[in-house]
């Protein structure tokens, strides 16, 4: 069924990289940041950071029920990181740029070791936690604007760096984009979940709906005490499609850490033309 599936929505891309180009354009015209009003992932770190406590980070869907998102898992040291993460943290190397750096955990961590670090993120709030900080470069923009330089040698995006993309259509510009930071050799380490376990039933089957949009887009909207935050939406991918889409824009793709929960992390780095 899931193999099914797959053939089906990799074919769906095909088709769909016609219009490759209007998607880039699409995505190009998003560049925003996000207003301080209506921020609250931003407001929860910026509480946190300044109280050392923070209220409930609620998470919503029109998918799931209602979360939280616990704020002090923002501020994770290299302690508490998973695995995959420290895995990352470790291949890193040369001039490195954190999108959607949040309240800065890697970056932090990496600056600690002497590493050239840059963090971006789209949100004013979480951009002065990381400051605030000690995060030396620091800027909040957004990864689709036009303004952000490139020539980095890793470009790390965790903490399901796939989300950025939104939905499945979104996820080529996504790796074009970021493929066009790259300095020469440079390498992307991204890491994303397969949601499938979500729509496993008792007797191991799936219960997806095949004509449905593909499972891995979710929406979510955020709360944080009097502050909401507009709807957004949210990609999980699994590895073949990343892959696939990896390819599409260029891309040499493989998983360097899996993790135990379905995740994993993958190395994408410039495909070797051939002399
Ligand atoms: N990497 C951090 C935070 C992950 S949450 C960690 O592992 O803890 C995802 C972050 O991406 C949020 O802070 C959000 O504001 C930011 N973000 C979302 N879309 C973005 C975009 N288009 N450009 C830059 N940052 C973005």
């Amino acid at each position: 069924k899931i193999e099914f599936f797959m053939t089906r929505h990799i074919g769906g891309r095909v088709h769909r990289s016609r219009y490759a180009d209007f998607y880039t354009i699409l995505m190009t015209i998003d560049t925003q940041t996000l207003d301080p009003k209506r921020d609250p992932m931003g407001a929860a770190i910026l509480d946190y950071l300044t109280t050392g406590r923070a209220k409930t980070l609620t998470v919503m869907s029109s998918m799931f029920d209602d979360d939280e998102m616990p704020v002090d898992y923002l501020f994770r040291t290299t302690d508490s990181m998973p695995p995959l993460e420290l895995k990352a943290l470790e291949m890193t190397r040369g001039t490195t740029l954190d999108v959607g750096a949040g309240a800065g955990c890697h970056a932090l961590a990496l600056q600690q070791r002497g590493v050239s670090v840059k963090a971006i993120d789209v949100s004013p709030l979480s951009c002065e936690a990381m400051r605030r900080r000690g995060i030396a470069d620091v800027e909040c923009i957004n990864l689709f604007d036009p303004r952000l330089g490139g020539g980095f040698d890793t470009i790390l995006m965790l903490m399901n760096g796939t989300g950025i993309a939104g939905k499945m259509s979104g996820l080529g510009g996504q790796l074009r984009r970021v493929a066009s930071l790259l300095a020469p050799g440079g390498q992307i380490l991204i890491d994303s979940s397969d949601l499938s376990y979500v729509y496993q039933d008792e007797d191991g089957g799936m219960d997806i709906d095949l004509s449905g949009k593909y499972y891995g887009e979710v929406d979510y909207q955020m709360r944080y005490d009097r502050v909401e935050g507009l709807p957004f939406d949210w990609l999980y991918v699994d590895y073949p499609l990343l892959s696939a889409a990896a390819r599409e824009a260029g891309l040499d793709c493989r998983i360097v850490a899996e993790g135990d929960h379905y995740d994993n992390l993958a190395q994408l780095s410039l495909e070797r033309t051939n002399p």
